[in-house]
C-alpha cells in the first residue's frame, strides 16, 4: 500500500521537456482551460469517445489532475477516479450517476449530514425518494427495504459522529442479488478500508480529509471498480461541471505521498488517547471502534487494518454546559472545528441525534455531552497534558 501511495500515477517521462528526460519528482501543475489540438485528426480522435480520450477543455482535466486520479484508483484498486470539487460534490455526482425520476435509493440513518440534505432537499424536488436505515441494521432486515425502483444503497462506516461499523459485505450482497449499485462514502478510512474487497462499487472519499491531510484545501474523489462504473461516473461529474482547481489537485497528490505515514501515526495516537480517555472518571463511554469494549469491534477488526484518529467520546451526566464551554474554550492544543484529517488535532461537542430519522442513538440514562475529537500529529504527551486540564476545568467549573 506505502509503496502504492509512493509510485500511483507517476509518469516522469511525460513531466518534462528535457531532450535527456531528466525529470521533476512532481507533476508540473498545468493550468488548464481551453485545450488546443495539434490538427483534425487529434480533434477527431478526442470527439470519438468524449470524454474518456485524456484532454479536451480544462473541465474534464488535465496531465496534473490525471495524476492524482490514476494514483487514487492505484491505491483502491479501481477502474479509475474522478476528482470533484469538494467531497459533497463528490458524494451527489456518484449518486446522480445512477438514478432517474422514480427511482428509490437507501442510506444510511448515520450518513454524513449533507448527504442527507442532497436527498431531502435536492433529490426529492426530482422525483427520486430515499430511505433512511439505521447503521446497525441486520442483513435480512436491509434486504426487506430494497423496492423494485431500488437502484444504489449508500453506506458509511464507521459513522462520522457516532462510529457505528457497519457490515458492508453483508448489506453489499443483499444490494447486489437485488441489481443496486453500492457506494461507499470511505472518508473515514483510506487505506484503511478496501471498499472494492468488501463488495462495493464506488468509493467516495472527501480528499479535503486525509488525503489532503494539511487543512488548506477542498476536494472529492470517486473511484469505480470497473469502466462500466467509472463511465457513469465521468459523465455525471462531466455534466455537472465540478473540478477542482489544478493547484489544490496538485497539493492533495502531495498528501496522498504522506498518507500512509501520516495515518498511521493518527491511528497509533489516537488509539492510545482513547484508551487513556476510557479510564477517565468523567468519561461514561468512548466510540472508538478500535477498542474492544466498542459494540462492532469484531466486524472492525475484520474489515479493516487500523484505525484513523477521529473518534467520539461521552461525558458522565451531570456536567452543566458551562462547564463543558469551559473545557473547550481553555484548550491550547485541540481546536474547535467541523472537519479533520489535518495534522492538527480537534475537539468540538456534538448532537448525535440532529441528524436521525430511523432511530435515535441511545444517550442513555446516567449519560451526558457527547463530543467528537481528532487526534493530530502533535507529542502524544503534550495531547493528554492538555486534555487533563480541560477535564480539570470541567470538574470546576
Ligand atoms: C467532510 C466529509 C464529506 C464532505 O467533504 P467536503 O470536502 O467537506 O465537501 C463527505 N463525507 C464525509 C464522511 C466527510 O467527513
Amino acid at each position: 500500500m506505502d509503496t502504492k501511495l509512493v509510485h500511483g500515477g507517476v509518469h516522469r517521462d511525460e513531466w518534462t521537456t528535457d531532450p535527456l528526460k531528466r525529470s521533476v519528482v512532481n507533476p508540473p501543475v498545468y493550468h488548464s482551460s481551453t485545450v488546443v489540438f495539434p490538427n483534425v485528426a487529434a480533434l477527431r480522435f478526442a470527439s470519438s469517445d468524449w470524454p474518456f480520450t485524456g484532454m479536451w477543455y480544462g473541465r474534464h482535466g488535465n496531465p496534473t489532475t490525471f495524476a492524482l486520479e490514476e494514483a487514487f484508483a492505484a491505491l483502491e484498486g479501481a477502474d479509475n477516479a474522478c476528482l470533484t470539487a469538494s467531497g459533497v460534490a463528490a458524494v451527489n455526482a456518484a449518486i446522480l450517476a445512477f438514478v432517474k425520476a422514480g427511482d428509490h435509493i437507501l442510506m444510511t440513518d448515520a450518513v454524513y449530514e449533507p448527504s442527507r440534505a442532497f436527498c431531502d432537499l435536492f433529490l426529492k424536488r426530482f422525483g427520486v425518494f430515499t430511505t433512511y436505515f439505521s447503521p446497525c441494521v441486520s442483513p435480512d432486515h436491509f434486504a426487506t427495504l430494497i423496492r423494485d425502483n431500488t437502484t444504489l444503497v449508500l453506506v458509511e462506516s464507521p459513522a462520522s459522529l457516532s462510529f457505528e461499523v457497519m457490515d458492508v459485505p453483508a448489506i453489499a450482497e443483499k444490494a447486489h442479488a437485488r441489481g443496486l449499485k453500492v457506494l461507499i462514502d470511505n472518508t473515514y478510512g483510506p487505506t484503511l478500508f478496501a471498499p472494492f474487497d468488501n463488495g462495493c462499487d464506488v468509493s467516495i472519499n472527501a480528499a479535503t480529509k486525509y488525503i489532503a491531510g494539511h487543512s488548506d484545501l477542498m476536494m472529492g474523489i470517486v473511484a469505480a471498480k470497473d469502466p462500466e462504473t467509472y463511465r457513469a461516473i465521468k459523465k455525471s461529474v462531466a455534466e455537472l461541471g465540478c473540478p477542482p482547481g489544478t493547484d489544490d489537485a496538485y497539493l492533495a497528490l502531495r498528501g496522498l505521498r504522506t498518507l500512509g505515514v501520516r495515518l498511521r501515526q493518527h491511528g497509533e495516537s489516537g488509539l492510545k488517547i482513547a484508551k487513556w480517555l476510557e479510564q477517565r472518571p468523567e468519561i461514561i463511554r468512548v466510540m472508538h471502534p478500535g477498542l474492544e469494549s466498542h459494540p462492532q469491534h469484531h466486524l472492525f477488526k475484520k474489515q479493516f487494518k487500523g484505525s484513523a484518529g477521529l473518534f467520539g467520546f461521552q461525558l458522565k451526566a451531570g456536567f452543566s454546559q458551562k462547564a463543558v464551554d469551559a473545557m473547550l474554550d481553555g484548550m491550547k492544543l485541540h481546536a474547535m472545528g467541523f472537519s479533520w484529517g489535518g495534522f492538527e488535532s480537534l475537539l468540538i461537542q456534538n448532537n448525535i441525534n440532529s441528524c436521525r430519522t430511523v432511530e435515535q442513538w441511545k444517550y442513555g440514562d446516567g449519560y451526558g455531552q457527547t463530543m467528537r475529537i481528532h487526534v493530530g500529529l502533535e507529542d502524544i504527551a503534550d495531547l493528554i497534558a492538555d486534555l487533563e486540564q480541560g477535564f480539570e476545568r470541567l470538574t470546576s467549573a
